[in-house]
């Protein structure tokens, strides 16, 4: 059985999910592995809102879960890194300072606002701001790539007024397929994100002709994840994640130990 590898916990800002649970639901669910990835969003633009959290703390914590969870599933530490321009040098210092076993790079930013409100779209298109999305995107991982996965790659379309109707990968294709070759050169995994389904975006994130074109172009390293904030989503369609994989050309997907691919098969 596959795994999460793309959970919240109360140690995000925006999650009350007790780790102790998220495992227990995952153990219950059968999956062979679990990973946290609770968000780290350095310098968020908005006053009174912080995504930091205690690092030896949550470390600990996942710690104890795996000597007490550790015969019946296996118990990753992750972290979700929000990018920025100007944070690739205290991302770097953080990813050296704690023994993560995994790191998720995601744009969760578009013109220094946070396109969950709806203001970001004010007096713009969705495809103006779609487009500078991907755009920010590709400058950010320019500047900072040391991590495993990039994160719900065309997230921006759950936030847009008209959601999919403004987005196909063709409509952005020359900015996405510079990002698919950046992570190929790199290296770099791409995530599958099922919240997206869960959200009535139609697909989970990003859309399978994006995931068509990274196996085009060589990319072989995808990366699973449900996305919760809560527990009961915990594992949310990962077999439908799988089901897409396979339709889009893919034999395995990957977890990360200690910063290293781990392979598995769909
Ligand atoms: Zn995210
Ligand atoms: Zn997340």
């Amino acid at each position: 059985m596959i795994g999460d590898v793309h959970v919240h916990s109360k140690y995000s800002t925006d999650s009350d999910a007790e780790m102790e649970d998220s495992v227990i639901q995952a153990v219950g669910l059968g999956l062979s592995y679990l990973c946290f990835t609770d968000h780290i969003d350095y310098d968020f633009p908005y006053e009174n809102v912080s995504f930091e959290f205690d690092v030896e703390e949550y470390l600990r914590s996942i710690h104890g879960l795996q000597e007490k969870y550790g015969g019946r599933i296996r118990i990753l530490a992750g972290v979700e890194l929000g990018m920025q321009p100007h944070l690739g040098p205290r991302y770097r210092q953080l990813l050296k300072d704690y023994p993560f076993d995994f790191a998720i790079g995601s744009q969760h930013l578009v013109g220094n606002q946070d396109p969950f409100y709806p203001e970001t779209f004010e007096g713009k298109s969705d495809s103006e701001v779609y487009r500078a999305y991907f755009e920010e995107l590709l400058a950010n991982i320019k500047l900072f790539h040391e991590f495993d996965t990039l994160g719900h790659l065309d997230y921006i379309v759950r936030y847009g007024r008209h959601k999919a109707r403004a987005y196909s990968y063709r409509q952005y294709a020359d900015v996405i397929d510079e990002i698919l070759k950046f992570a190929v050169r790199s290296n770099l995994a791409i995530e599958i994100n099922t919240a997206g389904l869960r959200k009535q975006l139609g697909f989970a994130n990003p859309h399978p002709d994006v995931l068509k074109r990274y196996r085009e172009l060589g990319g072989t390293l995808v990366t699973i994840g449900s996305d919760a904030h809560k527990v009961h989503a915990l594992g949310f369609a990962l077999d439908t994640a799988r089901e897409i994989l396979r339709n889009c050309g893919f034999t395995h997907t990957v977890y990360y130990e200690r910063r290293k691919p781990v392979f598995v098969k769909l």
